[in-house]
């Protein structure tokens, strides 16, 4: 049984209550740790050193941060977290993020670990979607170029990648899954918007199979999303879309400075809010060829999604809809939205510790860079304690 309403972001018991007060202040502990600049810094150049000279770190890892963010090494050990969320009505993303992968039977390897998720997802009531980069299915340089300017070589190199994300979005259609496409740097987002627009065309033919994903954060996307929009009603197929802020801020203000164009980032966050914001109600505008993922751990703009979502009469459930966050953040957000009988899901990245740690360290700076994304978890963790402590 749902609760009837809107969801109460602050509501700290039905936020943590499938945490025990073990579990409570082991992420005090961490995130009391991840909201000093100095010792995240400290701590992800240790940690870089440690896995370029294979020192074992992973007994110190496992138990903190792996613990906090990661489901598990295999898609068996991260059963008892994907068992846990079922049970307070979240379902799972199983996320096998490869990064830096140089060859190409580590980007095949990759493909067959993506494909053993879906496999896995599509078989189990549990799971919501499953999840794949495109950089881990292609070779970096390739996806940076031009489709045009490809040598002979580069082409055939393409076709492999065109023909991974094939199999996965063939295999996801056939098993009657749904699976998202991430969304990476600017730079190589041109050939990855070309290839996911295609499995949308070919594989979302009654519904949504395939998700696109839309980064905000960037000026040029609202515009993008109107004529994708546009374009799939002209072609007859459905958007999946996960509508995203966006994560390579720094790296992306960075690197067009440095080469001297114009920043394809927003001015500033209230442009970025507004445009997020924006996509959100076009989407709901346009739910006939927009199904809609909102990741994000905004809480404004999730309730803004529910309350735009109760003003068109649309139910909280709704297979068009979904929310998501990250396994070990914004839980008063994920557990609150289950709760009241939305579409509520989390991204559980999984795999082994060496793998997840770039993943781990990118979580850890977020928490750090992110304004108030720390104190916030910090917050409300302190303030369930309290409750639980009062009881
Ligand atoms: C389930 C899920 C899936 C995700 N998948 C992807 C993905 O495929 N690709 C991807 O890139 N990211 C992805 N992300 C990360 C996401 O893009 C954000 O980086 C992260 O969620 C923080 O944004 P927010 O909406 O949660 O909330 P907030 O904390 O409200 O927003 C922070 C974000 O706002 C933007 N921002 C901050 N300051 C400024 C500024 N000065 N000017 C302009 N913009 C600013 C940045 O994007 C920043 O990350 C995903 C997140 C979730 C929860």
């Amino acid at each position: 049984m749902s609760i009837k309403g809107l969801p109460n972001f602050d509501n700290t018991e039905l936020a943590f209550r499938h945490l025990s007060d073990g579990d409570l202040r082991r992420g005090r502990v961490l995130f009391g740790l991840l909201s000093r600049p100095w010792l995240v810094g400290i701590g992800s150049l240790f940690a870089r050193i440690a896995l370029a000279i294979r020192f074992p770190i992973g007994w110190a890892i496992k138990p903190t941060v792996y613990a906090q963010f990661c489901g598990g090494e295999t898609i068996e050990e991260s059963d008892d977290t994907i068992e846990m969320l079922y049970q307070n009505g979240v379902k799972t993303i199983l996320d096998y993020s490869a990064e830096g992968v140089t060859s190409e039977e580590e980007l095949d390897a990759t493909c067959s670990e993506i494909l053993a998720a879906v496999q896995a997802a599509s078989q189990d009531s549990r799971h919501a979607f499953s999840v794949f980069k495109p950089s881990g299915l292609s070779l970096h340089g390739l996806l940076s170029k031009s489709i045009d300017a490809f040598t002979i070589k580069e082409e055939e190199e393409w076709e492999r990648v065109i023909m991974r994300i094939r199999t996965i979005c063939q295999s996801t259609a056939e098993e009657g899954g749904r699976v998202l496409i991430d969304a990476e740097e600017s730079w190589i987002q041109d050939n990855i918007d070309e290839v996911a627009e295609d499995m949308m065309s070919d594989y979302n033919r009654e519904t949504a199979v395939v998700f696109t994903t839309v980064q905000l954060y960037r000026h040029d996307r609202l515009e993008y999303l109107k004529e994708l929009c546009a374009k799939a009603e002209k072609g007859g197929f459905k958007v999946g879309v996960k509508l995203v802020r966006g994560a390579y801020m720094e790296k992306e203000r960075a690197r067009a400075e440095q080469m001297g164009y114009t920043s394809p980032i927003q001015p500033n966050k209230e442009a970025t809010d507004r445009d997020y914001d924006a996509a959100l109600r076009f989407c709901l505008d346009n739910l006939e060829t927009m199904h809609i993922f909102a990741g994000t751990h905004n809480a404004e703009s999730t309730l803004l999604l529910c309350k735009e979502m109760e003003a068109r009469g649309i139910a909280n459930d709704d297979p068009r809809i979904s929310f998501s966050q990250l396994l070990g953040m914004s839980d008063q957000i994920t557990f609150n939205l289950a709760a009241h009988g939305y579409n509520s899901a989390k991204y559980v990245p999984y795999g082994p510790i060496r793998e997840a740690m770039p993943y781990l360290i990118r979580r850890a700076k977020e928490n750090t860079s992110v304004a108030g994304q720390t104190s916030r978890e910090l917050t409300l963790i302190r303030k369930e304690v309290k409750r639980r402590s009062s009881l």
